[in-house]
């Protein structure tokens, strides 16, 4: 695979395992388009990748906006003339509540952000990754995709629904030369996972206790299996929802 001339696409890319992969990425000598919310992060995750000499453009779009999608898969490709990789990432944990206290709020804004975003990023990516007749893309689930987690009902559905989701697009697009996969990180050291913990302070004890290895991830840990997920070393990998997590579904 010959990165320099390989255009990826990273949603989310302004913070936590977003922002490493855009590194990752950009550091093999892709060509990044970043994409987040906000530009004060994007802008910083440009910054970090020019400094050490690679090559990135951001873009402000929110996942769960079709408009917004459709413009920033338009840009990335009118940018670099080209689309090979995307890492859907983009995502938020949502208020922490069981099932039955949930709100009907809490629970449509975390499925658009993570659900409907991971969709909305294939529905516009797809297409013109078939069109090259080569292409791949990991979406981010989680562990909560694969197994529960007592307090975070929507999150889990939404990753839950991100798997299922990546393997029909897998199905529908293995003919095609494109590859979709998902990652299930485990807790990894980012803004999201100090939220959490700082909402919840029993959460740091039970996560490091979920967490067979001992500790939590690095973003950079993430970022290294979804960057082999891109890449010609795992051509025959598609419909597959990786688990790297320090052991916690093993359990
Ligand atoms: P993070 O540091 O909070 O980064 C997530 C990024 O996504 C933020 O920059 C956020 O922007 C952006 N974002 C949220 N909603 C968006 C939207 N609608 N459109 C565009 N961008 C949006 O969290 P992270 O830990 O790196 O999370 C990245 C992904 O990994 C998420 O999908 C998360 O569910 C998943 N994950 C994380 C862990 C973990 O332990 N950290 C474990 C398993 C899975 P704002 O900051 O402006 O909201």
């Amino acid at each position: 695979m010959n990165w320099r001339e390989t255009v990826v696409l990273v949603t989310g890319a302004g913070s936590g395992i977003g922002r490493a992969a855009a590194l990752a990425f950009a550091e093999e000598g892709a060509r990044v388009v970043a994409a987040d919310l906000a530009m004060d992060g994007l802008e910083e995750t440009v910054e970090l990748v020019q400094k050490r000499g690679g090559e990135a453009r951001a873009v402000k779009a929110d996942v769960s906006r079709a408009q917004d999608v459709e413009a920033m898969v338009a840009q990335a490709v009118k940018s670099y003339g080209r689309l090979d990789c995307a890492f859907n990432n983009a995502g938020i944990e949502g208020a922490l509540a069981s099932t039955a206290d949930c709100t009907e709020e809490n629970w449509n804004r975390v499925l658009a952000a993570n659900l409907k975003g991971v969709w909305l990023c294939l529905k516009y990516e797809l297409p013109k990754m078939a069109a090259q007749g080569r292409g791949a893309i990991v979406n981010t689930s989680s562990v909560a995709g694969l197994v529960g987690f007592p307090g975070l009902p929507a999150y889990v559905a939404s990753k839950h629904g991100i798997v299922g989701l990546t393997r029909t697009a897998a199905l529908e697009y293995a003919g095609r030369g494109v590859r979709v996969n998902a990652v299930c990180p485990g807790a990894i050291e980012t803004p999201m996972l100090d939220r959490l913990e700082r909402s919840e302070p029993r959460m740091q004890t039970q996560v490091v206790a979920s967490e067979p290895i001992g500790r939590p991830g690095k973003p950079e840990e993430i970022a290294a299996a979804v960057l082999w997920l891109c890449s010609d070393a795992a051509s025959f990998v598609t419909g597959q929802a990786i688990a790297v997590d320090g052991g916690w579904v093993a359990q």
